[in-house]
């Protein structure tokens, strides 16, 4: 028997993510756009056939499997209060989010499937391995994290740079940081051990949006048949990393 398409509800559609989720999306017959939701009020409720909502009318778009949210900080706490209401899987990329906020998913993870992620590329989850084996092999070694992204971009250091400084850390070492933003970067992380009379540099540079959004909608389509937990990208996408 065919399976039904996953119903997905976009929130932060109009951002230049939301913008690439929409688009791939339609393009997978095995997901079905519900709901796109955006900041304020949208002047065409329907949009190529999209059914578009304002983030004030969030209680009333129709039922879905899971949420995709690539908004800001501000808008996060409404779309994840709704997925457990409604026990749908909650698939997010919003950086820069507070305390309280990580805290909430935490809570959330009891309750239904999850997904929080600072980066959803294949390459950047075998950069992170990479980054806590080489921190390990390299006791005392400097180790300097630079990342740059377009200067749109409001939070720094990155989601991704923090992520990878985590890994390091991890290994043993105490990250520093530090952020470009220049032109139209859509993400290069460089990550740099440096000891007496050598270097060794560790580099992911994206150059197409679209890797993100892939993630994040093949994250939602395994969401829906998982029981309640926080998932990580590594967990769901490609093949496992030793
Ligand atoms: P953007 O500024 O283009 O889009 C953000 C969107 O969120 C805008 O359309 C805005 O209207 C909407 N928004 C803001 N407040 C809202 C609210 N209260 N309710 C509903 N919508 C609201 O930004 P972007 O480049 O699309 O990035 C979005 C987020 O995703 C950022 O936090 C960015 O750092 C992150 N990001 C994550 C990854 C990843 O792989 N995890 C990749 C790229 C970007």
């Amino acid at each position: 028997m065919e399976k039904s398409p996953v119903r997905l509800l976009i929130h932060g559609a109009s951002g230049r993510m939301g913008q690439t989720l929409l688009r791939l999306a339609a393009e997978d017959p095995a997901l079905e756009i519900v709901a796109a939701v955006v900041r304020k009020p949208p002047a065409q409720r329907v949009v190529e056939g999209i059914p578009y909502f304002a983030a004030s009318e969030l209680a009333g778009v129709p039922a879905f499997d899971v949420a995709i949210d690539f908004s800001l900080p501000e808008g996060f706490d409404p779309v994840l209060a709704l997925c457990v209401e409604r026990g749908a899987g909650f698939v997010s990329g919003t950086t820069g989010i507070s305390e309280a906020q990580q805290a909430a998913l935490v809570s959330a993870s009891t309750r239904i499937p999850l997904v929080w992620a600072t980066n959803f590329s294949l390459g950047v989850a075998v950069l992170a391995e990479l980054v806590e084996r080489a921190a390990a092999a390299l006791p005392g070694w400097d180790c300097d994290i630079v990342e740059s992204h377009h200067v749109h971009k409001k939070d720094a250091p990155s989601g991704t740079a923090l992520t990878l400084g985590e890994a390091a850390q991890q290994g043993g070492a105490a990250p520093r940081y530090a952020s470009l933003r220049a032109g139209d970067i859509i993400g290069e992380h460089f990550v740099q051990f440096a000891g007496q009379g050598e270097r060794i540099e560790l580099v992911h540079r994206a150059t197409n949006r679209d890797i993100f959004a892939r993630g994040a909608l093949h994250v939602a389509g395994q969401l829906r048949q998982r029981p309640p937990g926080g998932y990580r990208v590594r967990d769901l996408v490609g093949p496992a990393i030793a």
